[in-house]
């Protein structure tokens, strides 16, 4: 084998960000270097779960309708990208959701439909245009009590994509992979000179894959209804949330995106899945024609962005 090349891989496998996170690196000082790779996800987690009342992007909701909070750099950039974002595609990807991602979070562990209600009231708290930012001090205001900010279409990505820059700046290292829960990232091929080889699951045979696809370097994020999701009355209830009607986005099982960048990856995977199958095709030639996309509908049934197939290998 060429592994003896690159000497055997490290690997880790640790839990942050409500998710197993695997990592594996190939090259001297692997071991040591995967370790430092690894904490980043819980440093992300702790500035960004809003879960863990101590963390930064708690401390920005928790100062809501009542004052700017400085943020790090990290925290800051994300929640910049996550605006740009929801410009972008008109508040269908919603950093400001949190008032009614929360209120579907406790349904799913109730397993219980909120109130049309309370969903109609929480709504009220998620206009993003409110969002005061301040980039010359990183400072970052909800200007309304009840707005709550939720990142987690976007730190998982970000926190791959810091943990593999951090490991790419080893010289020794030269093959890596991180898996953290549908969030792929890899860096210099594959160890036996060829590609990557990245399976996406299928959304309804979880024991199967849709395909598999080949890439070098890059990032493959799934977002889909099947890893997160409750059942009432024969309907589905998952955890991404169209922000136009407050409830779980209806006509997409999964969305996979290909990109060059992981965070960019996470983020548009779950702007797509919200946007659907025609705008969201739409929206990905005319913004990021760069991006690769697989998307499955409501009916199971396949759409990739022009040339995919080709492109990577797609089987
Ligand atoms: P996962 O985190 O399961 O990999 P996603 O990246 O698609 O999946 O992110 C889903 C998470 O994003 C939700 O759990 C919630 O925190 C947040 N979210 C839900 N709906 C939206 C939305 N419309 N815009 C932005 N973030 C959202
Ligand atoms: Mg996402």
């Amino acid at each position: 084998t060429l592994w003896g090349c690159v000497g055997l891989p490290a690997e880790q496998t640790i839990f942050a960000m409500d998710t197993y996170i695997t990592l594996k690196a190939y090259g001297p000082g692997s071991g040591a270097a995967i370790k430092e790779a690894a904490e980043v996800f819980t440093e992300i987690d702790q500035l960004m779960n809003i879960f863990n009342s101590s963390s930064e992007l708690s401390m920005v909701n928790a100062a809501a309708g009542q004052y700017a909070v400085q943020v790090s750099a990290d925290t800051f950039g994300v929640i910049e990208e996550a605006l740009n974002l929801a410009y972008l595609t008109d508040g269908a990807f919603n950093p400001v959701i949190g008032s009614v991602s929360k209120l579907w979070k406790q349904a799913e562990m109730l397993s219980q439909v909120p109130d049309r209600e309370q969903i109609q009231q929480a709504l009220r708290f998620t206009d993003y245009r409110k969002v005061i930012l301040n980039s010359s001090n990183k400072t970052v205001e909800l200007p309304e009590a009840g707005m709550i900010f939720d990142l987690g279409g976007a730190a998982k990505g970000f926190a791959a994509g810091k943990a593999i820059e951090r490991l790419a700046r080893y010289r020794s290292i030269r093959h890596v992979l991180i898996n953290a829960g549908g969030n792929v990232v890899v860096y210099g091929g594959h160890p036996e000179k060829r590609p990557w080889r990245i399976s996406i699951t299928h959304p309804r045979k979880n024991e199967r894959f849709l395909g598999t696809l080949e890439i070098t370097d890059g990032a493959v994020v799934t977002s889909g209804d099947y890893e997160r999701y409750f059942m009432q009355d024969g309907e589905r209830y998952h955890h991404i949330i169209d922000p136009a009607t407050g409830y779980p986005a209806k006509g997409m099982q999964s969305v996979s995106i290909v990109s060059s960048d992981s965070m960019q990856a996470d983020l548009l995977s779950t702007a797509v899945f919200v946007l659907g199958v025609s705008k969201g095709l739409a929206f990905l030639e005319q913004y990021y024609p760069e991006v690769g996309a697989v998307l499955v509908d409501g009916d199971g049934a396949i759409h990739m962005t022009p040339g995919f197939g080709e492109r990577y290998g797609w089987r």
